[in-house]
């Protein structure tokens, strides 16, 4: 789009400086009309190429993906032609406050295990569905988090850089005094404030943070549901087992669950947004650079949740 509207500027450029339209002197009136005669089709043309292509900057082309073209960090989606999703940088870094933001709303403790939680209003409908679904079953989903924000996720971080709370069973400031292997020791489980899927209202973690409680009895019971059922009401888990088909990103997370249908289209804007050197506002940000912030971690999800 960009390279078309600087080819169309050059070509009305050049009938402008042609001798056209310098040719204004009285004298040559009869040689302009002629000339005009000829031209007329052809400024037409011109104009119509270049007023077609004025379209905002922020509209999204699939075909731009991957380049550096895009300068706005407001992005438009359609989603399959119905609803219009607007997603910028910030909301995806988690600077906003889900108690005052519209589309959210507040989970009932019927569903959750503590006051005080969010999500997305059409997250909560589809989750109180798969609960209801689930409960025929006998299979009794809790969420244990929903929402958080940027502020609520650097307060994890920040208690876990200092050595404050735990990271992955050790003392993350003693242990590592290098900022990058403290950063990648704590991205074992954590995310850096404004990275995490957590800020956008559609994920939420589930009965237990411990991947051994879903390893037998209720827990295997509960995840096995979840696989089978989850992806009905739109639900996948993005962290699954390192491996082939996810070479980078979090450990498993088999609590953790993701509502696709407003994700997805997240996941694609993350990657048209988010630079690893906008990543900033708490301690140990300047680590996201060498550790790939965005591409690894950020993007480090399950093929099948993309
Ligand atoms: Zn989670």
């Amino acid at each position: 789009m960009g390279i078309i509207q600087s080819k169309n500027v050059v070509l009305l450029g050049m009938l402008l400086k042609s001798e056209l339209f310098t040719n204004y002197d009285i004298r040559f009136f009869p040689i302009f009309i002629t000339k005009m005669k000829l031209f007329t089709p052809l400024i037409l043309f011109a104009l119509f190429l270049f007023f077609s292509c004025g379209e905002p900057t922020a509209a999204i082309d699939e075909s731009l993906e991957d380049t550096e073209e895009i300068s706005s960090d407001v992005m438009e989606e359609k989603d399959e032609g119905k609803t219009e999703i607007k997603v910028s940088a910030d909301f995806l870094r988690g600077k906003f406050a889900p108690e005052q933001h519209e589309d959210f709303v507040e989970i009932s403790t019927k569903y959750a295990s503590r006051e005080g939680m969010y999500l997305q209003r059409e997250v909560y409908e589809a989750f109180k569905q798969m609960y209801e679904v689930a409960k025929k079953e006998g299979i009794s989903l809790e969420i244990r988090s929903a929402t958080r924000n940027f502020d609520a996720q650097k307060r994890i971080w920040e208690n876990k850089w200092l050595g404050k709370r735990p990271s992955a069973g050790v003392n993350a400031m003693e242990t590592y005094p290098d900022p990058v292997d403290r950063a990648n020791n704590i991205l074992l489980y954590s995310s850096m404030p404004g990275t995490s899927r957590h800020h956008w209202g559609t994920d939420i973690d589930l009965n237990s943070f411990d991947n051994s409680w879903f390893a037998e009895g209720e827990g295997l019971k509960l995840y096995n549901w979840m696989l089978e059922n989850a992806s009905n009401f739109g639900f996948c888990q993005p962290y699954t087992e390192l491996g082939e088909d996810r070479p980078t990103g979090y450990q498993e997370e088999k609590w953790h669950w993701s509502y696709l249908p407003l994700a997805v289209s997240y996941t694609q804007a993350a990657k048209k947004l988010l630079r690893n050197e906008d990543i900033s506002g708490f301690m140990g940000a300047e680590t996201a650079i060498e550790i790939g912030i965005v591409e690894n971690y950020v993007l480090g999800i399950n093929p099948v949740c993309k």
